[in-house]
């Protein structure tokens, strides 16, 4: 039986190219500086974002962390949205590592609401107020589906961050996905904000790490906080080679997922499911599990047993995200499974 699995972006294996590229990667000790692919990665994520410097890091989680550790001190605050993968899916680590105290703002449309930030600047010099430093969006917006913001309405809410005096933070996860949407080179959105984090490791395919990038004296610090964290590697190289490889080959053919994710949106609501609606849709949806349904457990065993795999993003709600290692004929034979399932 064909395995399906639709429960995120970063279930994507490296194709065969990708290993061979990893497997006769040049390498050396990245912390001397001595690793060529991770040099060569760290120079063309630079270029491609139109940061000064880069830096491999681990993963998203450790990039969000590691730029909060740099723009922040311990008891200042930081605005993320309420319902960022930064507050509600990487541990609390802005707090529990960066010490950083949380101010939630509204992102139910994907991004915060420009009018909200002035508020929350906290200039007023109150004496019991914690200084704001950092302002975090996101972008595609995971929880709110896969929603990518325009460029327009970004460059708004990041300039009116900066107008403040924040430091403005990407959690690009999946920005290329929003580059890709809107037809617009990825430094559009970056050129807004002062740090980004993007995955290497969801939709383009490779099977680990993320960049963060910035200025150089930004990536300097960066880097110490990486080597304290104890997220510096050695021959990192292997896994460079292959992030390098996903970003000069994998960026356009996001536009398929995409594409995937709206015929399986079309194909379920056919059979009656109410998927959420968002605007600006790329690879993901979710939808809700009415009372006449199955359990979650039951649901999600009773597809898994058919070949699709998927995820319960919170109970009652499922989500499904489209990926370079699910075709289109994948999307119509696992949304024939979902409805028998549900009926
Ligand atoms: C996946 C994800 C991250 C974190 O990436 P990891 O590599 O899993 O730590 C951060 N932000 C968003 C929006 C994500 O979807």
């Amino acid at each position: 039986m064909r395995i399906m699995d639709f429960r995120s972006d970063t279930v994507t294996k490296p194709s065969e190219e990708m290993r061979k590229i990893m497997a006769y990667a040049e390498v050396g000790d990245d912390i001397y500086g001595d690793d060529p692919s991770s040099n060569a990665l760290a120079a063309y994520a630079a270029e491609l974002t139109g940061k000064e410097a880069a830096m491999y890091v681990c993963s998203g989680t450790m990039g969000n962390l590691i730029a909060f550790l740099v723009a922040g001190r311990p008891g200042e605050s930081l605005l993320a949205g309420a319902r960022s993968h930064v507050w509600c899916a990487e541990v609390g680590g802005f707090s529990g590592v960066a010490g950083l105290c949380p101010y939630p703002l509204n992102d139910d449309e994907g991004i915060p609401r420009k009018e909200d930030l002035a508020a929350t600047s906290r200039a007023d010099n109150n004496i019991h107020h914690p200084d704001t430093t950092i302002l975090t969006l996101e972008n595609t917006h995971n929880f709110t589906g896969g929603v990518a913001v325009s460029p327009a309405k970004f460059a708004d809410v990041a300039r009116e961050g900066r107008r403040l005096g924040f430091h403005v933070h990407l959690d690009g996860a999946r920005i290329f996905n929003a580059s890709v949407f809107h037809g617009v080179d990825v430094s559009a959105y970056v050129k807004e904000v002062d740090t980004v984090q993007f995955c290497l490791s969801k939709g383009l395919g490779a099977p680990m790490g993320s960049m963060l990038c910035g200025t150089a004296a930004f990536i300097e610090k960066a880097m110490k906080w990486r080597k304290r964290l104890g997220g510096a590697q050695r021959q990192v190289g292997v896994a460079a080679a292959a992030g390098l490889y996903a970003l000069k080959n994998n960026i356009d053919r996001l536009a398929l997922d995409h594409e995937n994710a709206l015929n399986m949106v079309k194909l379920l609501e056919k059979g009656g499911v109410e998927v959420e609606p968002v605007s600006n849709r790329t690879n993901m949806l979710f939808f809700r599990l009415r009372d006449e349904h199955p359990s979650d457990e039951e649901f999600v065993a009773k597809c898994k047993a058919r070949g699709v795999l998927l995820n319960v993003n919170e109970p009652r709600r499922i989500r499904l995200v489209t990926h370079l290692d699910v075709n289109a004929s994948d999307v119509e034979e696992a949304a024939a499974v979902i409805l028998e399932v549900l009926s």
